[in-house]
């Protein structure tokens, strides 16, 4: 049963939702209806309270959740978190001088006067994308 049809129960229909006094899931007679022929009013078949009947929300709880996830999501990887995750895998990888003019690949680890080491994560035409401490940066190669 999905939840717009038990909105729609008949009145002196059971259906189960949450009870206001009780604080828990449990059968209610519905009593009166609204102008749209939803469920308006129930009675808790358990202490005989009457309230009025809240359909339940589980569309927003799903939206928060999505909203949750993409938020992670779009959280910017830390250049220094890369970096030091490169450094480690190629430690035993011997720095080659950068210079406009060296071809260089993927993976080489590179020594950049001004930048330092870096790492080779990219190869774009006449360029590529190396990884340094601080930040990725574009250089020039193959001049
Ligand atoms: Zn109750």
């Amino acid at each position: 049963m999905t939840t717009k049809d038990k909105d729609r129960t008949p009145v002196a229909q059971i259906l189960e939702t949450q009870c206001t006094k009780c604080k828990l899931p449990l059968t209610h007679m519905v009593v009166t209806h609204n102008s749209e022929g939803f469920v308006e009013r129930v009675q808790c078949r358990t202490c005989g309270s009457e309230h009025k009947y809240r359909p339940e929300k589980k569309k927003m709880v799903k939206k928060k959740v999505a909203k949750k996830s993409r938020a992670t999501k779009s959280r910017k990887p830390d250049a220094a978190a890369i970096f030091e995750q490169l450094a480690e895998k190629f430690q035993d990888k011997k720095p080659v001088p950068y210079t406009m003019q060296g071809s260089y690949q993927a993976d080489d680890v590179i020594d950049h006067k001004t930048f330092g080491k870096g790492i080779v994560t990219g190869m774009l035409y006449q360029k590529m994308e190396v990884a340094f401490a601080d930040a990725s940066r574009l250089l020039v190669c193959d001049r």
